[in-house]
């Protein structure tokens, strides 16, 4: 049978469950494909911030920020079970890259950006003791401020619960194989359970994170293409507690930012970047990134036991663009088939901007999509952790 449907997503990362379920909030028949499980790809390996991401103002992108800062506060209101708002402390060192008078000024324009919950302080040396044993050799200062932390993986599955509520069909272990533009919109093609189906959609969304070059490779008319990089990131969990919260600090070997942060009953620190040229459904840390990672700690947390209890790295699609790699634009690109699209692929972007991001594709889709009475809108729709089955 050739199923028609309004939109169909491919992957079930945090950016393809947010696109299926603001499209069927809409009254869309939608249908999403994802060929291993939910949140398999990056959407359960990142740094699991909700945050407006701080270090993008030092790149001036101050939209970014102020639109991050904005979905986190939307975030909490509505999956208060899956994000919560967390301290984090960055420390200041003699040899820290920034003067504190930069962090400062950097937390009050986070503060202006935020318009609510900006709020921070400077740590009084007092109260440097109750920093979780932070070193305070050559301290000299400390600010606090707000963010927010969830579980990647298990919001990926609450959005996607909501988008089945709202009428999606999602299936997982269904592998897009192909697609082929006609006047209607695409005729797909994927395998489910060793068999091979064929639908027609009106619209296609290529939300497959790292894989999205080879989605963009199986599809007919060969669509335009955006020269980008996978870039890997490495994470280390460690045993014992965080009880103030989380840090935000620098590594000793190039000053990269990195987070240690409190995580289930253990300490999770990262991340590192390194480009990466495999197979996606490959990557895995590498022993260098474990010892830099370690080195962190070491630095910082002198006292604690840096024995990684588990490791875990993820792929993030960068732009290709001169610099460093930690210069590269953090803003989600949405890429068009044609002026009037039937087709977005959504290259980079953040978690925490999944519910913006969705509503954007739906927008560029719109002229290619039917009317429909709208069921509810995801600014104000409550998300609740799923069963772990689903
Ligand atoms: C190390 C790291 C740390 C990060 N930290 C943060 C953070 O703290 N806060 C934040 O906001 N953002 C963070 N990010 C960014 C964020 O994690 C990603 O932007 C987001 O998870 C990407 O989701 P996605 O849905 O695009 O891709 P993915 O989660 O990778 O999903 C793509 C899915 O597509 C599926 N797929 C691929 N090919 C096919 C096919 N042919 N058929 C069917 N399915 C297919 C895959 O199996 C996969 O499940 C981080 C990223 C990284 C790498």
């Amino acid at each position: 049978m050739n199923d028609l449907f309004d939109v169909l997503v491919v992957g079930g990362g945090i950016h393809g469950v947010g696109v299926a379920q603001a499209a069927a909030v809409r009254g869309h028949r939608v249908l999403l494909l994802e060929q291993t499980r939910l949140g398999a790809g990056t959407s359960s390996r990142s740094s699991k911030l909700v945050h407006g991401g701080l270090r993008y103002l030092e790149s001036g992108d101050l939209r970014l920020v102020r639109e991050s800062l904005a979905e986190r506060e939307t975030l909490l209101a509505i999956a208060p079970d899956l994000v919560t708002r967390q301290a984090f402390h960055i420390p200041l060192y003699a040899q820290s890259r920034r003067q504190p008078w930069q962090v400062a000024a950097g937390l009050a324009l986070y503060r202006l950006l935020a318009r609510a919950h900006g709020e921070f302080v400077r740590v009084p040396r007092s109260g440097w003791d109750q920093l979780d044993g932070l070193a305070t050799n050559g301290l000299r200062a400390v600010y606090r401020y707000y963010d927010a932390q969830t579980d990647d993986l298990a919001l990926t599955r609450a959005v996607a619960h909501s988008a089945e509520h709202y009428g999606a069909d999602i299936r997982v272990g269904a592998r897009f194989l192909g697609a082929e533009r006609n006047a209607r919109g695409y005729e797909v093609r994927y395998a489910l359970q060793g068999t091979v189906a064929n639908c027609q959609t009106r619209t296609l969304v290529n939300a497959a994170g790292p894989w999205i070059g080879q989605v963009l490779g199986r599809i007919l008319p060969g669509p335009p293409r955006l020269p980008f990089d996978l870039v890997q990131g490495a994470h280390i969990v460690t045993p014992g507690r965080l009880s103030g919260g989380a840090y935000y600090v620098e590594a000793p070997a190039d000053r990269r930012p990195v987070f240690i942060m409190p995580w289930r009953d253990g300490v999770l620190t990262g991340t590192t970047e390194t480009l990466y040229a495999g197979d996606p459904g490959q990557v895995a840390v590498l022993p260098q990134e474990i010892g830099y990672l370690q080195e962190v700690l070491a630095a910082y947390f002198p006292q604690r036991d840096r024995t990684p209890q588990a490791a875990f790295a993820g792929l993030r699609v960068l732009p290709r663009a001169e610099g460093g790699l930690g210069r590269r634009p953090r803003e989600v690109i949405l890429l068009a088939d044609a002026p009037d699209p039937r087709l977005i692929t959504i290259i980079g972007g953040k978690l925490t901007g999944y519910r913006l991001t969705a509503a954007r594709v739906l927008a560029r889709l719109a002229a290619a999509l039917p009317e429909r009475p709208p069921q509810a809108d995801t600014r104000f729709l409550p998300l609740t952790p799923a069963s772990p089955a689903a």
